[in-house]
């Protein structure tokens, strides 16, 4: 646990006692804070009281001694509507924070030097923190990995010099924490997402955009308009940029020749690293992620030959693109993290011949922005409360059935792929939409799916990727 020194002496309020609420209850306290910790969910405050937090109704506080209200993530700062914490707190005229601010006032103040990695993006972001976190343990370096993946940032160990922090940042988790500083930043790519919580994609990506805005090197994945935007603002105001590309030859930065991964310096190029043979590698997005986390890795200086085999040995991520199991022809393969359209794209263009089970909790824009892909697709599967606007975008253009379940789509897609005689094909999860409706997160649907596949007859399963 890291404890929050800096707020030694200080009344803080907060609210959310989730997982990452608790802990940050405890770093509160345990830098000796006064906190005061709150929670609509009456369990939830029964639980933390029983645990020695304490607790009060922050509505009944006096507000003028409250140094900080520090918010969960989960907890609307902005849209649909400001929490009535977040009120309370701005009519006394006090901030509102969040762990990762915690983490990196307390950075500061006990281990300046200790290098942090902070990563955000659409889409990536917790592909890259694993890989680069795994690329520094593998050098020997002493890492620690959190924030939005795994630990809450809180419960990490404490900061000191030659310890590594690389950490996952959600936007709500950039929204509170106005003073972030990491060593190098990674902003992956930006597309319309969570726009209920941010009002408009403008606010959305000026939100990401404080994340590297902060940091003494900004690593920016320059392939969509709004990063680029931020690349030069960023440059022009005389930051350190460094661009990355999965798919442009760039003059200054590193982007991907295929399996490549090249380093331009004034129009020259060197290739630095491959990803030829890399399983858990595969596609063009995860040569965005590789690029970013080689930069990253670079910045703090590790050397090519250790990067290589950092990658090399990357076990991949549960539920991106997972490998499940096989039956003869038939690959199944688990890509429930997909819960957008954009982020079911790099799936459905890595296999060639599909049997495509889609569908759960809709997204804006459904998945019109895959319909350049419905050719790679033998036949839909489609479950949930999307199946009806996803049907309507099918339409002629691609057989389905309306499965409704996700153990009905499994048989009927297993079914089909099997009596299938044009070689090689996948049954595919990558649903595209939140999975709410029906499981509990995208884990357990990504669990089910696999226990689904893997029960049926003559499925060997294939390797797990942790
Ligand atoms: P995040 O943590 O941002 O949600 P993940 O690393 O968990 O991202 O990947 C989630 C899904 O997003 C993956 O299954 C993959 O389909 C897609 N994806 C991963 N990296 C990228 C990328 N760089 N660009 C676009 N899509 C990506």
């Amino acid at each position: 646990m890291i404890p929050a020194t800096s707020f030694s002496g200080k009344q803080v309020a907060l609210f959310g006692l989730g997982g990452s609420g608790t802990a940050t209850a405890r770093a509160l306290a345990e830098g000796r804070a006064e906190v005061v910790a709150w929670d609509d969910n009456p369990e939830s405050v029964s639980r933390a009281a029983a645990e020695g937090i304490p607790t009060r109704d922050l509505r009944t506080i006096d507000w003028s001694g409250v140094s900080s209200l520090v918010l969960s993530p989960g907890v609307p700062l902005t849209h649909p509507k400001p929490h009535w914490t977040v009120e309370l707190a701005r009519g006394a005229g006090v901030e509102v924070i969040g762990d990762i601010e915690l983490f990196a006032r307390e950075r500061l103040v006990t281990a300046p030097s200790a290098p942090f990695i902070a990563i955000t993006g659409t889409n990536g972001k917790s592909t890259t923190t694993a890989l680069t976190a795994h690329i520094l343990q593998s050098a020997g370096r002493d890492t620690q990995m959190g924030g939005n993946i795994g630990r809450a940032v809180m419960t990490l160990d404490p900061p000191r010099p030659g310890r590594h922090y690389v950490v996952e940042c959600s936007s709500y988790q950039i929204d509170l924490a106005p003073s972030i500083n990491p060593t190098a930043g990674i902003l992956l790519n930006l597309t319309p997402d969570h726009l209920d919580r941010h009002g408009t994609m403008q606010h959305y990506a000026s939100i990401k955009e404080r994340l590297v805005a902060g940091s003494d090197t900004a690593i920016i994945g320059v392939d969509d308009v709004y990063c680029a935007q931020i690349a030069d603002r960023l440059e022009r105001a005389g930051k350190d940029v460094v661009r990355i590309s999965k798919r442009l030859p760039l003059t200054d930065g590193y982007f991907a020749d295929g399996t490549d991964l090249m380093e331009a310096v004034d129009g020259r190029y060197s290739r630095i690293a491959f990803l030829e043979g890399i399983g858990s590698l595969r596609g063009q997005h995860n040569a965005q992620n590789a690029l970013a986390a080689v930069a990253a890795c670079l910045k703090v200086g590790l050397e090519l030959g250790e990067i290589q085999s950092g990658l090399e040995s990357f076990p991949g991520l549960a539920h991106r693109m997972e490998q499940v199991g096989r039956k003869g022809h038939v690959l199944f393969v688990n890509d429930s993290k997909a819960t957008n359209a954009d982020a079911a794209a790099p799936a459905l263009s890595s296999f060639s011949r599909i049997y495509w089970i889609a569908g759960g909790l809709p997204k804006e824009g459904g998945i019109e922005p895959l319909r350049g892909l419905f050719s790679r697709i033998a036949k839909a599967y489609l479950i949930g409360e999307a199946a009806p606007a996803f049907s309507a975008t099918l339409g002629e253009t691609v057989p389905y059935e309306i499965s409704g379940t996700l153990q009905a789509a499994i048989e009927h897609a297993a079914r089909d792929a099997e009596a299938d005689d044009q070689g090689e094909v996948v049954v595919l999860l990558s649903p595209a939409c939140a999975s709410f409706d029906q499981f509990k997160n995208f884990e357990v649907r990504g669990e089910f799916f696999r226990q689904a596949a893997r029960a049926i007859d003559g499925v060997h399963p294939i390797g797990e990727q942790r």
